[in-house]
């Protein structure tokens, strides 16, 4: 397994979840990595501590990924720290479930700001500093919901179905710089968001399953680790780590 030793690589949304399991994940392989958060910094704070234990370097940015400012600044922490971005996992999501017809403009322009215009902010920000050196592996979470849609989220689904094509766009307009952009698109996983569901709708989610059970935030940073360090010829897919719940 090639490692990520020199390299470095931003994680959105890295202090719970996902993105704090893809922060460990690429450390362990030896990449250097901007743990981005935005409200939870004792999370975010744990996580470097457990990562510069363990022999790897890490720091904690606050950014709200909404926020073109604050996005720039973090940009220019991550060349600042360490001079360079190898990697970037677009990850940072929140969900305010609600069917349309109750659903309030500020819930919707909420998640499609924080879920899917921050993956523009984010890549627009990041790719002048790959391009410089002809390398990026850029990753976007989208979400099965994204692909399937879903009751009680619209905005949710939109979000994510947006991140899918903009990741086909991006990955033709970068290829030619060596930027690969790809779409991971889990199905439904044990963290806080999905764990927040009553027991009752956790059953009935499973039961779709047919591996029969919710995945690992685990399962979802091998693959990306995966990516990164295998994928060198994989670009603007959509990959699905989901139990089966949804065969593209
Ligand atoms: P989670 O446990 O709720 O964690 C969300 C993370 O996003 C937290 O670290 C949070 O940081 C961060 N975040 C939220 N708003 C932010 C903002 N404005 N700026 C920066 N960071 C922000 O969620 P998760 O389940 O790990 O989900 C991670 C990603 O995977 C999301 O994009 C989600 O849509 C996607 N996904 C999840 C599932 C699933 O079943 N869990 C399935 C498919 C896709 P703070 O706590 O510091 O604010």
């Amino acid at each position: 397994m090639e490692r990520l030793d020199g390299q470095v690589a931003i994680v959105t949304g890295a202090s719970r979840g996902i993105g704090r399991a893809v922060a460990k994940e690429l450390a362990d392989h030896g990449a250097s990595v901007v743990v981005n958060y935005f409200q939870s910094k004792d999370e975010a704070d744990a996580l470097v501590k457990e990562i510069t234990a363990d022999g790897s370097q890490a720091i904690a940015v606050r950014a709200g990924v909404g926020h073109p400012d604050d996005v720039q600044k973090l940009v220019e922490i991550t060349v600042e720290e360490y001079e360079r971005i190898d990697i970037l996992v677009n990850n940072a999501g929140v969900n305010r479930d609600r069917t349309i017809r109750r659903m309030s403009a500020d819930e919707w322009q909420e998640v499609i700001n924080t879920d899917l215009n921050s993956a523009f902010y984010c890549t627009n920000a990041v790719i002048p500093h790959m391009i410089e050196r002809s390398y990026g592996r850029i990753i976007n979470m989208s979400s099965i919901i994204g692909q399937m849609g879903n009751v009680g989220q619209s905005n949710y689904a939109a979000a994510k179905a947006g991140l899918v094509a903009f990741t086909k766009s991006a990955a033709q307009e970068l290829a030619r710089y060596n930027i690969t952009v790809n779409a991971m698109c889990p199905g439904f996983i044990e963290t806080d968001m999905v764990l927040a569901l009553s027991d009752e709708v956790k059953d009935a989610l499973i039961a779709k399953i047919p591996l029969g059970r919710f995945g690992r935030p685990e399962e979802v940073a091998t693959f990306i680790r995966y990516l990164v360090t295998e994928g060198d010829w994989i670009t603007g897919q959509q990959l699905n780590p989901n139990g089966g719940m949804y065969m593209y």
